[in-house]
């Protein structure tokens, strides 16, 4: 079966790598000539664990880039959109990357007697799928569905820094449709990509792209809900809010997931559908209130590290502050609504002067701050004549700092916003988010 994969992002990349590695033929496409380039010599212009290896692998075999979507078109049975779904300034997604990827294949189906199954993983609003996906399709074809393709809806689910193994293994396959030929094609061929003991869940159009929002609005619930606990035990001495967590996990009507309390979440998917189903919701006549209160508790978290360096620190002002930690999350080189990157401009407007160290994100940093700020390639160097340390992404590097790390600071004074330091040295000071002293 030959596959294409329209979008080379993190979810169409990754799937293409993994469908590669158990030798589907992929062809993948993307618009943007210069992520071609770097794709084609084996090099993804993203960081996530073992993709670099696999794509090396997938190249030699069975993946192969192309621009030309005709000839893709004309050989593939199903073709997947991963293209990125943004935030618009409004507050909505903007679907201009999907409908110039529609309207490009479109335009080639008109040329092809191949009557392929499109479909749509990028994370769409409900009605997308009939009301623009469609239409855009039959006006550029000259086809109607059912008669020269057929659509699914298919949301994607896979974490950034997990990316591969989530989609070797994912936890659920929503396929969305109305087309009996079509799900049941599509139900086969992730029957056969995966065993048989990933749940999959039929159902249609719009239902599908509610899920995806859904599903995502309860994640971003969790976290806020769980900042907000945070930040409650923090003013009462003795309560650690992850002992909390863990016990409230113990509850299976609850479950022990997303239930790190931290700076707040990112990236590129929570802050950007959250917004978009409160903005869509307000559109069809509801008004999300929890949604909202979800949000504003979001954007709330930065005031809550903010007020804890005021109190420690007494002024922000020519205060040499470290931050630890730049991406949005451990794993991932990805800044994109990262807490750090809100947390720095910040902190720049107030006088400090800001030293970041991350294991992969710097150069994506350098890119939002040029010579603002600097740049520490060592651990120890970002903490050079510091006055105080906010680790800011968990990751594993992190939770090992001791004394010796800390010697030439300033003054040793940590702010751990994910409660992730093993060695609290008494020679430290040391605060943490949602840890009451
Ligand atoms: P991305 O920005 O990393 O990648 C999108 C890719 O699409 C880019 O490489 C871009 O050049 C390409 N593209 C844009 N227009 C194109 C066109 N007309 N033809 C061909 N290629 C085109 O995005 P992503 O993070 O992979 O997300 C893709 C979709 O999946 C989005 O809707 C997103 O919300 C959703 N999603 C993302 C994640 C995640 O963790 N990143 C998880 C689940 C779902």
């Amino acid at each position: 079966m030959k596959i294409a994969i329209i979008g080379l992002g993190f979810v169409g990349l990754s799937f293409a790598t993994v469908l590669a590695s158990k030798s589907y033929h992929v062809f993948g496409i993307d618009s943007d000539k210069n992520k071609i380039h770097k794709i084609k010599s084996g090099n993804p212009t993203f960081y996530e664990p073992k993709l670099q290896q696999m794509l090396s692998k997938a190249l030699q075999k069975h993946f192969s880039v192309s621009s030309d979507v005709l000839s893709i078109i004309r050989q593939c049975d199903l073709i997947f959109i991963t293209v990125g779904t943004p935030k618009s300034k409004n507050g909505y997604i903007d679907l201009y990357m999907l409908k110039n990827a529609i309207k490009q294949l479109g335009k080639a189906l008109s040329q092809t007697n191949n009557s392929p199954v499109i479909i749509i993983k990028s994370t769409i609003v409900p009605g997308t799928t009939q009301n623009i996906v469609q239409p855009i399709l039959e006006k550029n074809s000259g086809k109607s569905l059912g008669n020269g393709f057929e659509l699914i809806t298919n949301p994607e689910f896979l974490r950034e820094g997990n990316a591969i193994n989530d989609t070797l293994k994912p936890h659920v396959i929503i396929i969305g449709g109305e087309n009996k030929t079509a799900i049941h094609k599509v139900k086969e061929f992730y029957k056969k990509l995966y065993d048989s003991s990933i749940p999959t869940f039929i159902t249609n159009h719009q239902t599908a792209e509610m899920i995806k929002y859904t599903n995502n609005s309860f994640l971003a619930t969790k976290i806020s809900f769980i900042n907000q606990i945070a930040n409650i035990c923090q003013s009462i001495p003795g309560i650690n809010v992850d002992e909390v967590a863990k016990a409230i996990g113990l509850d299976p009507r609850i479950g022990p997931l997303f239930l790190n309390a931290g700076p707040g979440y990112g990236g590129s998917c929570l802050p950007k559908d959250l917004q978009t189903m409160i903005t869509f919701s307000s559109k069809i006549g509801h008004k999300p209130l929890l949604l909202t209160a979800v949000q504003q508790t979001n954007a709330l978290q930065i005031t809550n590290i903010t007020n804890l360096i005021y109190k420690l620190l007494g002024t922000l002002k020519q205060k040499n502050i470290t931050i630890l930690g730049l991406s949005f999350k451990e794993n991932s080189d990805d800044i994109r609504e990262s807490v750090s990157i809100k947390l720095i401009k910040l902190l720049l407007t107030k006088g400090s002067s800001i030293t970041v160290y991350d294991p992969k994100a710097i150069d994506n940093t350098r890119k939002v701050f040029n010579n603002k700020i600097n740049y520490a390639t060592t651990i120890n160097d970002s903490l050079k004549n510091s006055h105080c340390a906010i680790i800011m992404t968990a990751w594993k590097q992190f939770r090992k700092l001791n004394t010796g790390n800390f010697k030439n600071m300033k003054r040793k004074l940590i702010i751990d916003t994910r409660r992730i330091l093993e060695n609290k040295n008494t020679n430290v000071e040391y605060y943490a988010l949602g840890i009451g002293q």
